[in-house]
């Protein structure tokens, strides 16, 4: 048994201040009646619960970790018919939602889950998890920019928050760099603005860590549930 608001936050219903309201307010039912009452104890598998007179989803929280492989959209479903991230699980039943996005272009570690209030929280910044992403870049960025990168760059959408950024390598051309990132934001194609504002773009990009989540032991297109370990050290 668990209380309401948690088990309705669980389904993906709205944020567990959002779900309190909800009880509060009259709009979930259990058993037919009305609960207006926060500690109410209710059991998902058990329980018919309603909110708005709608039954929430029941299922299993499921938390899986994707290596997408670049040319895969970050999405359930493309109305031009591109392979989306969800076409690569095999004989998984349950419906799973990608946590952020990374673009078309880009790979690595991607978490699906059905557990709303994680990919919530998960994706808040003020949860500030590391993102970590190595990208190749054209030419070879100074200590300076790099450093920039790391201190906060003036993005159209304004600065970014501070992380960190490490050269890692360059060809012996000069012809390309790979550069690490960590970042605690997602805004939309983030590092790849970023690059493009020392005047270094982005050639290839690769997400490898989230956390102390890493892609060992995953090749490009598998995935791998998460072990409970795993999912309550991240809530
Ligand atoms: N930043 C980007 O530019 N693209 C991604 O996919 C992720 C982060």
């Amino acid at each position: 048994m668990e209380r309401l608001q948690k088990v309705l936050a669980h389904a993906g219903v709205a944020s567990r201040r959002h779900c309190e309201e909800l009880i509060v307010q009259g709009n979930v039912q259990v058993n037919g009646k009305v609960v207006r009452e926060l500690g109410t104890r209710v059991d998902p598998q058990v329980d018919k619960i309603l909110v708005n007179g709608r039954p929430i989803r029941t299922e299993q929280p499921i938390y899986l970790m994707l290596y997408k492989p670049t040319g895969v959209i970050t999405s359930v479903s493309d109305p031009r018919g591109r392979r989306v991230v969800t076409d690569l699980l095999k004989g998984i039943k349950e419906r799973v939602y990608p946590v952020g996005r990374l673009d078309y272009d880009t790979s690595g570690l991607l978490l699906l889950t059905n557990d709303g209030e994680l990919a919530n929280r998960l994706a808040h910044p003020s949860y500030e998890i590391d993102k970590v992403y190595r990208a190749w870049v054209r030419g070879v960025p100074s200590q300076d920019k790099v450093k920039k990168l790391a201190t906060g760059i003036q993005l159209e959408d304004g600065l970014t928050s501070p992380g960190e950024a490490k050269l890692l390598k360059s060809t012996p051309t000069k012809e390309k760099a790979l550069v690490e990132l960590t970042i605690h934001e997602g805004r939309n194609r983030q590092v790849r603005r970023m690059c493009d504002a020392i005047g270094h773009p982005v050639i290839t990009l690769e997400r490898i860590r989230l956390g102390f989540l890493t892609l060992e032991g995953l090749q490009p297109g598998q995935y791998r549930p998460l072990t409970s370990t795993e999912v309550e050290k991240l809530k």
